[in-house]
């Protein structure tokens, strides 16, 4: 489903990814942890060419997109193959709930009101906010926010949904349900790329796990090899920092 091939990205003089190679299958729940500073968000914000890489290539869905020069066009394609949960939930402040929602349905999609209107009810309800619909975001806690960020990405339809640390902005008590959603959809077979520091999450619902340090894929494998019985020294050090 995703193929990245050479991915390198530098900010200024800090050279951030360096010669990212990394396969996703249709399906997978990839869940990548690291150190911070590690080059984890900048990779999966590379991987819908929201940060540009220096060099490299990227596939999605058998569209490929190579390099810093690519075009907007091409750029724009290979971003409707996805949608993106943020950690703040850049919801529109100013739409209710399931304007929310719709908005990608109706600009992206170019889908009729009415039946946006539809897919929108039907997604808030299965996050449970049913009867939220016409709130607006202020009005509601951060894990309801970020259910709405989760039900938004759904409505699209995307090849495949990146998550970018969703439950770190959110108080404690909030970080279970969040979790129980992005959970449930994995269940359904959606593949995933998730940027998480959840080590418990990543241990139950990934079905691979992706270890990165300064800018590098250092191992990666099933949550048991990786998070387990992990092979390599700097995994094993991030672990214990972690108990
Ligand atoms: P992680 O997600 O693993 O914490 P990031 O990908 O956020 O790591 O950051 C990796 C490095 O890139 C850090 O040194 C960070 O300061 C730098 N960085 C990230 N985004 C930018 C940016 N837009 N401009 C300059 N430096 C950045």
């Amino acid at each position: 489903m995703i193929k990245l091939k050479n991915i390198n990205k530098q900010f200024q003089k800090n050279h951030v990814l360096k010669g990212i190679d990394l396969d996703v299958e249709k399906g997978d729940v990839l869940v990548i942890v690291g150190p911070s500073g590690s080059g984890k968000t900048t990779l999966l914000r590379c991987i819908n060419y929201l940060e540009r890489p220096d060099e490299g290539s990227i596939t999605i869905d058998g569209f490929t997109v190579q390099g810093k020069h690519a075009s907007k066009r091409d750029v724009l394609a290979l971003r409707r193959k996805t949608a993106m949960v943020f950690q703040h939930y850049n919801l529109f402040k100013n739409k209710t709930v399931l304007e929310n929602v719709m908005e990608g349905l109706i600009v992206a999609k170019k889908i009729p009101k009415k039946e946006a209107k539809e897919i929108g009810v039907s997604l808030l309800e299965k996050v449970g906010l049913g009867e939220k619909l016409n709130e607006f975001p202020s009005q509601l806690s951060g894990g309801q926010q970020q259910r709405v960020g989760i039900a938004r990405a759904l409505a699209l339809n995307p090849s495949v949904i990146l998550f970018d640390e969703p439950t770190s902005a959110l108080d404690p008590e909030m970080v279970g349900e969040v979790l129980a959603i992005i959970k449930q959809i994995a269940n359904e077979g959606i593949t995933m790329v998730v940027v998480t520091h959840e080590i418990d999450f990543a241990r139950e619902v990934a079905n691979r796990v992706v270890f990165m340090d300064g800018g590098h894929i250092i191992e990666q494998g099933s949550p048991e090899e990786v998070l387990i019985h992990p092979k390599h020294e700097r995994t094993k050090r991030f672990l214990k920092r972690l108990v």
